[in-house]
């Protein structure tokens, strides 16, 4: 196949895209998709991944284990002490990096609020958006804390917010240019925005090619490292400031990916893999399964 047969980067715009891989969405529809690289921006991305409309089909909703209605067994018991780890790391980037111990914060994509929730015990202003009806209710219910739909966003006032993260979604959405003007709208000046996304570069990402659980097509449309999302972040007047490893991840992704490969002993072998990913991520960020990223809102056009 001649690579100009392909339609231009749906980022940006440039031709000659590069097919990737093919991977197949293991967890819900059994479908394949293909990988698609852009040799102008570097990123990867879902070949015609369905509409936003339809995602729902694909979306996986597991409030049971996100909801830690009593955590049983030793994976029940790892999962909530990893979460609860992980929300402390979350608090911690978010202050360090604003050096702010409180302010007001954007949570797009808020899932079932955990987040939400710790930030505003800490004393934050918190408003979170979130787009499927049970996250929020959940929210409501167990926080009483009220998210709103993402077309609410529109009634949010420019430059109120401190910080705006999405942890893990960005990969997600449809519209990310039309996103990160809106971000930069609503930050104030000097603002943050910090983005955790899969690391296409990650040492696990590289031993399980297609494999890889962290490609989940076609969930996540964009697969980014380092380079191509601070490059799209940067036309759209982030500069990035900082980013660092999830540690956790590598060994999450790599489970998950072993299972796709049905391999026996799946825990076991994915934790080795996992602590191998994790082990280089110690000494070399960028490889590590998955990475936070902190732009921060520049004032004027560098
Ligand atoms: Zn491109």
């Amino acid at each position: 196949m001649i690579y100009q047969d392909f339609k231009p980067c749906p980022l940006c715009g440039a031709s000659g895209q590069i097919p990737y891989a093919n991977c197949t969405d293991f967890t819900v529809s059994k479908e394949s998709y293909t990988l698609m690289r852009c040799p102008s921006c570097g990123v990867v991305y879902t070949l015609d991944p369905p509409r936003e409309d339809e995602m729902s089909r694909y979306d996986k909703v597991n409030l049971k284990l996100k909801l830690g209605d009593s955590p049983s067994g030793l994976i029940g018991r790892l999962y909530y002490h990893v979460r609860n780890l992980m929300l402390r790391k979350k608090v911690r980037i978010v202050e360090s990096q604003s050096y702010r111990t409180g302010g007001s914060l954007l949570n797009y994509g808020a899932k079932t609020g955990f987040f939400s929730h710790k930030m505003e015990k800490r004393g934050w202003k918190v408003t979170s958006v979130e787009k499927y009806h049970e996250e929020r209710l959940f929210s409501l219910e167990m926080f009483h804390h009220r998210m709103i739909d993402v077309p609410e966003m529109d009634a949010l006032h420019a430059g109120t917010f401190d910080v705006i993260t999405l942890w893990h979604v960005f990969e997600h959405c449809h519209n990310p240019h039309e996103l990160l003007d809106r971000f930069y709208e609503l930050l104030r000046p000097g603002g943050i925005l910090i983005m955790a996304c899969p690391n296409i570069c990650s040492t696990d990402a590289m031993y399980y090619g297609p494999y890889w659980a962290a490609y989940d097509v076609p969930r996540h449309l964009w697969h980014f490292n380092p380079s191509s999302i601070s490059a799209l972040a940067y036309k759209h007047g982030f500069t990035l400031m900082h980013h660092e490893k999830m540690p956790f991840d590598s060994f999450y992704i790599s489970i998950l990916s072993e299972k796709h490969l049905h391999h026996r002993m799946s825990f076991l072998r994915g934790m080795i893999h996992g602590l191998h990913s994790w082990r280089i991520s110690l000494t070399r960020r960028s490889k590590s399964s998955s990475l936070v990223y902190v732009f921060r809102k520049r004032i004027t056009s560098e």
